[in-house]
């Protein structure tokens, strides 16, 4: 369906690029302009009538009309009249007008009348960019079978929806949409939405299409990989034997072992080359060591700032920070981005660019530990190939409690019992300075407590351009670190098992789930307290029953029911009216279905 100049330039006020945008675009109302010859008290109708009389006051108009369909006088009222709506009114004229009947004792009035010109039918009323009734005559042009099947939408929810912008009886007497009608929104939306996605994606050939083996790496490793683990790093197996780049992201709670799978990638790709880009130096070499070690066979270079290679050819596998970007790099095979979601976009874009020169594009692979409700992992998948790792490999066994200003004393006294243990206490605090309308302290405020009480204690904050050092110095001789919520950042803390995070109501609860991820890392027994000042929270007391960061993800939703969470994964931030992340999982299977977006990536 080709669209006319006019009805391009409607849908970019809209903000629209299909007809079946337009389709969800639903009014919001509905106007019965039907003649009726009985009067109906209380509701909007119509009437064919002429004007009587008109008389102006200072605030409004009085029309009397007489009501021929009812052979009644109607007074007509208009308040606060806008002057186009004075000259509607003529003595004399017989029209057709629409309002507000009420009748009292005899008398009936009709609040701000108005003249009607296309009487008989039921008349949807639309809120959107454009007015009402010009939105009214583009859903009359372009909303009809042929055009909705055109853009291969299913016969029944094309029926459902044609039926809220031509509206019959029946959906003007529902005061509700009907179970399929909001059924088949959701569809419509979600339609709309994926198939965007999928038109986003491209699709280039890889450098290298090959077969994968891991079964020497997985036999060598001191454990055994979790089913998650192995089905991942299967789904890259198969993507790397594709005619087309791999374009896959990892969501792995923390602690879920995606290393691992950073490994088995390598591995797989030999004897082509691999670079993995991480977002710190501490976890770029927290990764090298763990390649060292795990990859023995191949020739690993570490990239930072600190750290300059003359020359990256000779090597199998090259790790680094950012300062990667700004390197000569080799040819490589396979790029991975390790905490993707702790760069810019311009970051991962400015990588991508640098290592793909030509036609040919290497296997792309990003990680992320940004827990994603399935059905959203679902949807994103019209664009880019999704696996989740959802369980960890070992049962992290965490304390989470709501404490309160009374519970204090307890606290110091874990604290001190920890840290005999020689276990490290992690302390957040809302803010570094001090600040007039937060009840809570800030960094600079309880430091002197901390150090007055306590040896070892550490500090830094997002801002702190040694924090890096910092952490380091505290892993290795620390008891306590206090901080902003800057530890978010992955490096391994093997003997943290408390943190108590200060006024944890600030916080969104995928931010408190990452900081409570923190501790434990190693199976010791952790803590996770939570201070606040409010009586009671709902949202903090569900968080503490909780220990997956996937439920915690579908918690967040219910709470904020808002794109938020959409941001790490989905730049455009969209928002769903009617799609639900928690329940539509089938309506997002079906979906993916009609748009044959499943069989590519299986
Ligand atoms: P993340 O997903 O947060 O990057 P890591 O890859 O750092 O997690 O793994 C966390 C810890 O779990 C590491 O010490 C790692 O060696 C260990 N690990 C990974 N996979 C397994 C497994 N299958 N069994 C036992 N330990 C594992
Ligand atoms: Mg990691």
């Amino acid at each position: 369906m080709q669209l006319t100049k006019e009805q391009e330039a409607k849908f970019k006020k809209l903000g629209i690029n299909s007809i079946s945008e337009l389709a969800l675009l639903i009014p919001h109302s509905y106007e019965d302009y039907r003649l009726q010859e009985k009067l109906i008290p209380h509701a909007n109708q119509l009437i064919d009538a002429t004007v009587e009389s008109v008389y102006r006051a200072p605030n409004s108009i009085q029309i009397t009309f007489f009501a021929h369909n009812f052979g009644h006088r109607v007074t007509g009222v208009l308040f606060r009249p806008k002057p186009y709506m004075m000259h509607q009114f003529k003595v004399g004229d017989r029209d057709y007008y629409y309002g507000m009947i009420e009748c009292k004792i005899g008398n009936c009035s009709m609040s701000m009348p108005r003249k009607v010109t296309s009487i008989g039918q039921i008349t949807p009323k639309y809120k959107s960019a454009l007015r009402s009734d010009v939105m009214f005559r583009l859903t009359r042009e372009l909303l009809n079978f042929e055009n909705l099947r055109e853009e291969r939408l299913p016969e029944k929810i094309i029926e459902e929806v044609l039926a809220l912008h031509f509206p019959t009886l029946e959906v003007l007497q529902n005061r509700e949409l009907s179970q399929e009608a909001v059924e088949a929104l959701k569809y419509l939306e979600l339609y709309n939405y994926m198939k965007q996605l999928s038109l986003k994606r491209r699709y280039f050939q890889p450098l290298v299409s090959k077969r994968g083996f891991y079964d020497a790496f997985v036999n060598s490793l001191p454990f055994q990989l979790t089913d998650e683990q192995l089905k991942t790093i299967q789904d890259i197996q198969k993507d790397f034997a594709k005619s087309v780049a791999a374009k896959r992201m990892i969501v792995g709670d923390v602690g879920s072992g995606k290393t691992m799978v950073i490994l088995a990638a390598a591995i797989m790709m030999m004897p082509q080359r691999s670079i993995l880009m991480a977002p710190t130096t501490i976890l770029a070499n927290q990764l090298y060591e763990e390649a060292l070690k795990y990859l023995p066979r191949m020739k690993i270079a570490l990239v930072t700032n600190k750290r300059k290679k003359a020359s990256l050819e000779e090597y199998d596998f090259i790790i680094g920070t950012h300062a990667l970007l700004y390197r000569e790099l080799p040819e490589a095979a396979l790029v991975m981005v390790d905490e993707q979601h702790r760069f810019g976009t311009q970051q991962r874009n400015m990588l991508e660019k640098l290592i793909s020169k030509g036609e040919k594009k290497p296997h792309f692979l990003q990680f992320s530990a940004t827990p994603i409700p399935r059905t959203l992992a679902m949807i994103e998948s019209a664009h880019i190939d999704v696996s989740l790792i959802t369980s960890t490999p070992y049962k992290k066994d965490i304390d989470s409690r709501v404490i309160h200003k009374s519970d204090f004393k307890d606290l110091l006294l874990h604290i001190k019992r920890e840290i005999e243990k020689k276990n490290q206490i992690l302390i957040v605090y809302p803010l570094v300075e001090q600040s007039e309308v937060l009840d809570y302290q800030s960094i600079d405020e309880a430091r002197e407590y901390w150090e007055r009480n306590f040896k070892n204690v550490y500090i830094t904050h997002g801002k702190d351009k040694e924090k890096e050092q910092v952490l380091l110095d505290f892993r290795d001789n620390g008891d306590i670190l206090i901080s902003t919520t800057v530890v978010e950042v992955g490096i391994s803390l093997p003997r943290l098992t408390t943190v108590v995070i200060v006024g944890a109501e600030r916080l969104g609860l995928s931010t408190l789930h990452q900081l409570r991820g923190r501790v434990s890392r190693t199976g010791l027994k952790g803590y996770c307290f939570l201070y606040t000042n409010q009586k009671s929270s709902e949202r903090l007391d569900e968080f503490v029953k909780t220990s997956s960061g996937f439920d915690i993800a579908n918690l967040d939703l219910k709470y904020r029911k808002s794109g938020d969470l959409l941001k790490g994964i989905n730049q455009s931030g969209s928002q769903f009216k009617w799609v639900d992340f928690i329940e539509d999982t089938q309506i997002v299977q079906k979906v993916k279905e009609d748009l044959l977006l499943l069989p590519k990536s299986d």
